[in-house]
């Protein structure tokens, strides 16, 4: 039996996960993320974590396949990965020393949100479909473009970087790239708390938002607890999602749109707020784009890593 590795490094931890060469999920599991200045200690982490898992369950070195790695950052075609501003590295050829630091065949590696879009083509709410456009709604908004099989990477690794589309070419504060109204701004679930409370500020009617802490869970449960104030919120944040992707579908015209992170938990409601605005922003004939939720949850990033490598 061959096995592969998926490996998924995020801000905080590093998600590991063994799959069989049939894309079957055997384990899976979570080490610290340490922070250095480079990412040779790291990857010495991720060698004891798996030398110790082959040790286990005792699988053999050549009997593994190889290993697939998201980071958080652009990755261009050649494996370069440009500078991870959550855990400090500058650009790093992270393919080749992870290679020579892991000694376990190759090493393929992508940028975490186009990883989990191709985890979810390969595996979860895209299967079946020819191409699709994933968008990640959690503490930032990522974004990936899978088209038949394939990641689309561009250039300079930044192709279905939707979080960082300038949907206000007027806002005055800066996100967290530098530059200023970017998607992420009022898309992601700190960035609808930020939408919320400078709404708040003016509303002088009644709402639910001012007896509870507001969470973007909390701001979507009070909107389908039909709240006003939350309603209007959420609005304005699905009206720059919906133009978005209605320029994004100009670009890439996937079959499909996925909808995942933390802030898709509000479902369907969500889908419907942004779908209406997307129809409204396209060509009649295209207005019938599929919408749906991802499905893959946490495990999207580690299930596409093994995906860039068991190519299903
Ligand atoms: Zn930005």
């Amino acid at each position: 039996m061959k096995y592969c590795f998926g490996i998924d490094i995020g801000g905080t931890t590093v998600k590991i996960g063994l799959f069989s060469a049939s894309s079957e999920m055997l384990a899976r599991w979570e080490i610290p993320t340490r922070k250095d200045n480079s990412p040779d200690g790291l990857l010495r982490d991720v060698k004891t974590a798996l030398e110790g898992c082959l040790t286990e369950r005792g699988i053999s070195r050549t009997d593994v396949l190889g290993v697939g790695i998201t980071a958080p950052g652009p990755v261009t075609e050649d494996g370069i990965l440009h500078g991870t501003v959550n855990i400090g590295w500058g650009d790093v050829a992270l393919g080749k020393e992870a290679e020579k630091i892991l000694q376990l065949g190759t090493v393929r590696i992508g940028n975490d949100a186009r990883v989990a879009a191709l985890g979810e083509y390969a595996y979860g709410a895209g299967k079946g479909s020819k191409s699709m456009l994933m968008i990640t709604l959690g503490t930032g908004v990522g974004g990936g473009v899978i088209q038949d099989g394939h990641i689309l990477t561009g250039f300079h690794g930044v192709a279905g970087e939707i979080g960082h589309m300038t949907v206000d070419p007027y806002e005055t504060l800066p996100c967290s790239c530098g530059k200023k109204g970017c998607l992420e701004q009022y898309a992601s679930a700190t960035g609808m708390v930020r939408v919320a409370k400078k709404f708040l500020a003016d509303w002088s009617g009644e709402t639910l938002l001012r007896q509870c802490e507001i969470t973007a869970k909390t701001l979507w449960d009070c909107a389908k607890a039909g709240d006003c104030a939350a309603n209007e919120i959420t609005d304005f944040v699905c009206h720059r999602l919906g133009i978005a992707l209605a320029n994004a579908a100009y670009l890439v015209d996937t079959e499909l749109f996925v909808i995942g992170g933390g802030v898709s938990a509000a479902g369907d409601f969500l889908l419907e707020k942004i779908e209406r605005v997307y129809r409204a922003n396209v060509f009649p004939h295209s207005r019938d784009k599929k919408f749906t939720l991802a499905k893959l949850g946490n495990d999207a990033g580690i299930q596409g890593a093994a995906a860039l490598l068991l190519k299903p």
